[in-house]
């Protein structure tokens, strides 16, 4: 069978999706409008666990009912389900996708953009049939076991253990800040699995986050949000076969996933409808009646140039994508400037609204700018802090020798 045009393929998603789910409003999120709908600033996904419970199902369903119909993984290779089409079928399929009510994938972002490429860089072929099915359908969703209380830059200096126990594995020490480790069944776990060397030393497993022995516990953010968790191994037995990558490789396997999470991370940072929407800024300033201020005017005209830049580096990079190239040490370019965006939107639109920025009176969008202002500090950690990954670009994009 020949494979369909990008046409035919959007043609098939529109039938496919107005046969489940309500078409969005007459312009979808394509618009901003001032005043019009919810007044939501959300940096991070952050619903009440019950809220959260209650929509998981939805975003389960939505996700196997892609999987079945065929548009579950568009680009993947036909060998472990996917459709083995082009970055253009999946744009068009997201153009489709847009224009109708769908719960999307904003809660496996983690699952199906860290996990999932990396599970294909580095699975073995029984791995990838089994695992990578099984996270685009979101049978089962992944979460990041990554930093520990003693190493978050610092990751090579991790302290859970993997002792070697026959054909399995014996997990003890504990995890923190790991996002969705609530909601999530299996983890990509970052072990030490041997004393030394300092990077040969660590090992990478996909751990049962319903194994007995691993307990997890919320973390409360100043946000008001839980999205976080502690999660700690007690003797947590894992099978061999459960092994991401060989003995000793956990730090590639490691920078495979944080190049995915620096790249899925920063893709937003041109803007669009969210947060960082030119519409929603000038929503901002009209509704304050600061249009003809100078000082705003010009503080602006420099927001724009700096998402317009991004956006620009954002395009480069995936062009790149797109040819085949994995992403590489420059996606830390697109992490470090939407952490910066959106340090500066909170900034700018803080100066813009003054006192109600900060005071719940009820006025559309205004108080909800207080979610960005607390969360937006979050990104600068996440997925690697700024100073690292400038010294990421700095050493490996620009060559330039590492300070003595
Ligand atoms: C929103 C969010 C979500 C997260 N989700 C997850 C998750 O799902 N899974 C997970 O495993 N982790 C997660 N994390 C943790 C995140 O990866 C760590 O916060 C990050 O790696 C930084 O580590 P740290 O907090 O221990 O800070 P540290 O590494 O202790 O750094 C403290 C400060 O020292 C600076 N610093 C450290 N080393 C250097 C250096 N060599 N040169 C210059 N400056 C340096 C840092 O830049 C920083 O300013 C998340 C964090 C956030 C904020």
């Amino acid at each position: 069978m020949t494979d369909p045009t990008p046409a035919e393929l959007a043609a098939a998603a529109e039938e496919y999706l107005a046969a489940h789910y309500p078409k969005a409003g007459n312009r979808g999120p394509t618009r901003f409008d001032w005043g019009v709908g919810s007044d939501e600033v959300r940096v991070f996904q952050e619903p009440d666990p019950a809220d959260e419970a209650e929509a998981m199902p939805a975003v389960r369903a939505w996700r196997q009912g892609l999987w079945d119909a065929g548009f579950g993984w568009l680009t993947g290779p036909t060998a472990y389900g996917g459709a083995g089409l082009s970055g253009e079928h999946q744009r068009e399929f997201e153009k489709v996708t847009r224009r109708y009510q769908v719960p999307g994938d904003s809660m496996l972002t983690i699952s199906l953009g860290m996990i999932a490429p990396t599970l294909l860089n580095w699975g073995t072929e029984e791995q990838k049939t089994e695992w990578l099915p099984k996270l685009y359908s979101a049978e089962q969703v992944a979460c990041q076991l990554f930093s520990e209380p003693g190493a978050g830059s610092d990751l090579a200096s991790i302290a859970t253990k993997a002792v070697r126990d026959g054909d399995n594995w014996r997990i003890t020490g504990a995890k923190v800040w790991t996002s969705g480790a609530h909601l999530a069944d299996v983890g990509e776990l970052i072990c030490r699995t041997a004393a030394e060397p300092r990077h040969g030393n660590l090992t990478a497993f996909l751990l049962d986050m319903h194994a007995p022995g691993v307990l997890v516990r919320p973390l409360r953010q100043m946000t008001g949000g839980a999205a976080f968790n502690e999660v700690f191994f007690d003797d947590v037995v894992v099978p061999d076969s459960r092994r991401i990558g060989g003995e000793g490789e956990g730090w590639k396997v490691a920078l495979t996933t944080l190049a995915h999470e620096r790249n899925a991370m920063g893709h937003s940072a041109f803007g669009g409808v969210g947060i960082l929407s030119t519409q929603r800024l000038v929503g901002v300033i009209r509704a304050a009646g600061k249009q003809d201020d100078p000082v705003v005017r010009a503080e602006f005209g420099e927001l724009i140039s700096r998402l317009r830049a991004a956006r620009y580096t954002n395009e480069v990079i995936a062009a790149q994508t797109r040819a085949g190239t994995a992403p590489g040490p420059e996606v830390a370019l697109n992490k470090v400037a939407l952490a910066d965006n959106m340090r500066r939107v909170g900034e700018f639109v803080a100066d813009v609204l003054g006192e109600a920025a900060v005071a719940d009176t009820g006025e559309w969008g205004t108080f909800a700018w207080t979610s960005l202002m607390l969360g937006a500090p979050g990104y600068r950690l996440g997925g690697g802090t700024d100073e690292v990954l400038r010294n990421s670009v700095a050493q490996r994009v620009l060559g330039l020798p590492r300070p003595t």
